[in-house]
């Protein structure tokens, strides 16, 4: 299996365009690779590709990864998408797509991720011919004709604790927010959980079984957009676990897995500053910082 990191930031990015806090101005001035909003391309044989989360960046990332442009006069070689969660940085790329004629994009996101997705009209599109939107809210997915799951990538869906979007309420509802487990005939597993509220049992069990895991590492603490002036808002309130701290993500999956990743980090995170005490921190639990542009074979 083929894993690309197409982004590794929050909502935003790093730099955000409207944000000049440390890490959006480092990267500014050059010193840090700039980072585009988060998503994984995977596939089991490199000829057929399944979008994990659709960014708004989306365009920009497959023109970054050339095994993700067209072969011929139009077509693409990304067959479907697997949703974790409505919000629009997770899948407001499908906007982007929304010339793809008559390519078929089969989605995968839980029932009530498409239900708020599909009320947008922007998205409604892809739950209609030729596409088909398919719900996915536990267990393993059946492979849908034309799509990679079910032609050797397995796809396992997990229900994780998390929030609705602000847009439709900050609900804590099951199958508000899926990670998946995916492996390629029976190979090493991976795990993509961008977004999750709190690490439960079940969770913890998925993380520390993962071969290789991306962990939700919007935030290191709380307060940190109160503290960086960024924002009002806790990290906890919009839904994300911060992961330092005493009942922190790192806290809690200890040094236990295997090869994790922190992604889909928000521009405000210490992490993203190497000197920092935080980066230290996540470094002493084996945890690593994704990168935009990285590719894993496994
Ligand atoms: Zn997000
Ligand atoms: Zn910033």
């Amino acid at each position: 299996m083929i894993v690309r990191v197409l982004g590794s930031a929050a909502g935003g990015g790093v730099p955000q365009w409207n944000c000049g806090c440390p890490n959006c101005a480092a990267v500014r001035r050059g010193e840090r690779p700039r980072r585009l909003q988060s998503s994984l391309a995977v596939s089991a044989d490199g000829d057929r590709w399944l979008l994990l989360n659709v960014s708004p960046d989306i365009a920009e990332q497959i023109e970054a990864h050339p095994p993700l442009q067209p072969r011929g006069v139009r077509g693409t070689p990304i067959s479907g998408m697997l949703l974790t969660d409505a919000n629009v940085d997770h899948l407001g790329g499908l906007v982007t797509l929304r010339q793809a004629g008559a390519h078929r994009f089969v989605v995968r996101s839980s029932a009530i991720v498409r239900e708020i997705a599909t009320a947008q009209p922007a998205f409604a599109q892809f739950s209609q011919p030729p596409h088909r939107w398919l719900a996915a809210d536990d267990g393993v997915l059946a492979g849908a004709d034309g799509d990679p799951v079910g032609s050797g990538l397995e796809v396992r869906a997990v229900p994780v604790p998390g929030l609705t979007p602000g847009f439709a309420g900050r609900a804590a509802v099951r199958g508000a927010v899926t990670a998946y487990a995916i492996r390629a005939g029976g190979g090493p597993t991976v795990l993509f959980a961008p977004v999750f509220a709190a690490v439960d049992d079940t969770l913890a069990a998925e993380i520390a079984a993962a071969d290789v895991a991306f962990i939700d590492g919007s935030f290191f603490t709380d307060d940190e957009m109160l503290a960086t002036g960024a924002g009002d808002k806790r990290a906890t309130s919009l839904g994300h676990a911060p992961l330092g701290g005493p009942d922190g993500t790192l806290a809690r999956i200890g040094t236990r897995h295997g090869r994790c990743f922190a992604t889909h980090i928000n521009n405000t995170n210490p992490i993203l500053d190497p000197a920092s005490s935080a980066a230290t921190e996540l470094a002493a639990h084996g945890v690593d910082v994704a990168s935009d542009g990285l590719v894993l074979t496994l």
